[in-house]
């Protein structure tokens, strides 16, 4: 039973968790899951992995906490790695993704306010997800996150995603200052747009002096088979938003600039009294070596397309599937009704996953999948879509 001083935002729970290691938890029962949902994408490197569980213990036993007024030798590395990584120039530290998106948000206004833009206003996609804060929830694209909290955030505007000639048409529009895009859509249901959307983003944005900015809050971190995704396309943001698998676990974002965009923020333009602290930026500094050194995006990349694959074999023709997608392990498989169900139904399994925009089942497995545990989220996944489709 849960406790009812929990403020009742997330609705009943099914599992109490109390313990993880590699790709599974276990309830307060001992049954063990397989979690392909790594606490939404957050988990990349597995439960209670040893780089990590090192890297908190060392810094924990260090320097916790000391604010922004002063610098500390663990955010000065993460911001190094980060910034070489992603090849940005500079980046702001936040507790959460939509802290993230918030200094964006920010970047975005003042860069159209210092260059005396009337009512700076920012681009973004018909079925995004960008956060819970209000500009946050303002910037989604999606009805139901922004129904009952008016007044919303002006500045804002929505167009459909993956439609490039509906950004261009905004060129005359003298109030945009950026587009806010996520390269795959996670809420939104695993949406991978065209392979040159991104590509066209950016001659667009050049074109009319817009900032590119990328949530990759999601599909970063390896989770899409390169670090950032806009990695698999040859084009470079100018802000990008970062957090769920940088701290696997640990309560981090980032928002990272280059150019232009990483001059806009200036001394008492924005901060955070957490954000950055030396316990999460160590861990996240070990999360990103841990990635690169153990070879779990190039894993990522081939696990992706091995589930991608192999789903569409086994799926093909199947009455009740609409579509596999997915890139690297951001996989959906949308079925043609709603399927809130099938949440239970992996979990009578063993099997942690979600179903998100009402009728796509979403997997997040952890980077560290192997072909065995791969195999069996195929296997079960297949399973309880039958399963699902005999009780209809
Ligand atoms: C999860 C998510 C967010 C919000 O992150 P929080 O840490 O929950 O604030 C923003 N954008 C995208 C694309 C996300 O997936």
């Amino acid at each position: 039973m849960a406790t009812t001083a929990l403020m009742n935002t997330y609705g009943a729970r099914k599992l109490t968790l109390v313990r993880g290691e590699g790709v599974y938890v276990w309830d307060d029962q001992n049954r063990r899951y397989l979690d392909a949902l790594a606490g939404i994408a957050v988990c990349g490197l597995g439960h209670c992995h040893s780089a990590v569980t090192a890297a908190l213990q060392e810094q924990a036993n260090t320097l916790v906490h000391v604010s922004n007024l002063y610098n500390t030798l663990p955010q000065q590395r993460l911001a190094d790695l980060l910034c070489e990584l992603a090849g940005m120039d500079n980046v702001f530290f936040s507790n959460s993704g939509a802290e993230a998106n918030e200094a964006a948000i920010k970047i975005a206004r003042k860069y159209g306010n210092d260059r005396g833009v009337k009512t700076p206003t920012i681009v973004t996609m018909d079925g995004s997800f960008h956060g819970r804060t209000m500009a946050t929830l303002t910037a989604t694209g999606n009805k139901k996150v922004k129904a009952g909290f008016a007044p919303l955030v002006e500045g804002f505007l929505q167009v459909p995603y993956n439609n490039i000639e509906a950004v261009k048409a905004l060129a005359g529009n003298p109030d945009i200052v950026a587009v806010l895009v996520e390269p795959v859509q996670g809420e939104g249901g695993i949406r991978v747009p065209d392979d040159d959307y991104l590509v066209q983003l950016r001659q667009v944005c050049d074109a009319n002096q817009w900032l590119l900015m990328l949530d990759e809050i999601q599909s970063g971190n390896g989770r899409t088979g390169e670090l950032f995704a806009f990695q698999h396309h040859g084009v470079v943001p100018d802000v990008v938003t970062s957090a769920k698998g940088l701290g696997n676990g640990l309560p981090i974002g980032a928002c990272l600039a280059r150019g232009e965009a990483a001059t806009i923020l200036q001394p008492g333009n924005h901060g955070s009294t957490y954000g950055g602290n030396p316990l999460v930026c160590h861990v996240a500094s070990s999360v990103l070596t841990t990635l690169t050194r153990d070879n779990l995006i190039a894993n990522a990349h081939s696990m992706g397309e091995y589930m991608l694959g192999s789903f569409n074999s086994k799926l093909a023709g199947h009455k009740l599937v609409a579509e596999v997608r997915g890139k690297g392990l951001m996989l959906g498989i949308e079925l043609k009704q709603d399927c809130g169900q099938i949440v239970d139904l992996a979990i009578a399994r063993g099997l942690l996953l979600n179903v998100t925009a009402g009728n796509t089942i979403r997997l997040l497995p952890p980077l560290i999948i192997n072909l065995a545990e791969a195999n069996q989220i195929i296997n079960t996944v297949c399973e309880i879509i039958d399963e699902f489709a005999s009780q209809l």
